[in-house]
């Protein structure tokens, strides 16, 4: 007999939520959230910085974290989102295993900071120009959402494009572009409407939760 879940075999996690996924191609979507504890990444305009020191969050139990997700499978949820906090920052091996058992299809978001771990169904990466991302996951994600503060982020977003296209094998498709505005900043959202008009490789993602005002 295996033993029981303890607080020791999950990781720490700032909070779950039952939502509707804000941005990126599967915004409008129901949802639920594991936001992960942990980032050492530093983005100046995060707005999870309550997230950023690991210790200060608790450890949930895998078996908890799983009945919760059942729990808004049966409410709904249609997947299941690891953010954070850099999710990275964490194992995701035995998370991902114990997920399992909600039948959810898993999506990570990730800046790529970290050591890929877990298995998933989509992955969402965000990188950052001041931290690259882990390679593996250039060549894996399937969508590439870069946030949008300054022109410099749009040859940013090209480069990445571009990378994560050079380390896929020949002919296989690249991931989705998306460009992000920074949260509240009308200079940036004209950057990227503006690049995203011109370019029709591109999509814009906004962060509708925060329009709607829901979580
Ligand atoms: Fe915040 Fe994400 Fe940047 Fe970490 S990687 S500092 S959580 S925006």
């Amino acid at each position: 007999m295996s033993p029981a879940p303890s607080t020791a075999d999950g990781p720490a996690v700032v909070e779950t939520f039952h939502s509707l996924q804000g941005e990126g191609l599967h915004a409008g979507r129901s949802a639920f959230f594991i936001r992960l504890a942990g980032c050492d990444v530093g983005c100046s305009w995060c707005d999870t910085k309550h997230s950023w020191p690991q210790a200060a969050h608790p450890l949930r139990p895998l078996g908890e974290l799983a009945a919760a997700a059942s729990a808004a499978a049966a409410a709904g949820a249609a997947f299941v989102v690891i953010t954070g906090g850099e999710p990275l920052q964490q194992p995701l091996d035995a998370l991902c295993a114990a997920l399992a058992a909600a039948g959810l299809p898993l999506h990570l978001e990730t800046s790529g900071v970290g050591q890929p771990s877990g298995r998933f169904d989509w992955v969402t990466l965000s990188p950052k120009p001041h931290r690259p991302p882990a390679a593996d996951l250039l060549a894996r994600c399937d969508e590439l959402k870069v946030v949008v503060t300054s022109p410099a982020d749009l040859d940013f977003a090209e480069a990445m494009a571009a990378e994560a296209v050079r380390l896929r094998p020949p002919a296989t498709p690249g991931p989705a572009r998306l460009l992000q505005p920074v949260w509240d900043e009308p200079a940036a959202r004209e950057l990227a409407v503006a690049y995203v008009r011109a370019h029709p490789d591109w999509r814009l993602s906004l962060q509708s939760h925060k329009w709607l005002g829901v979580r």
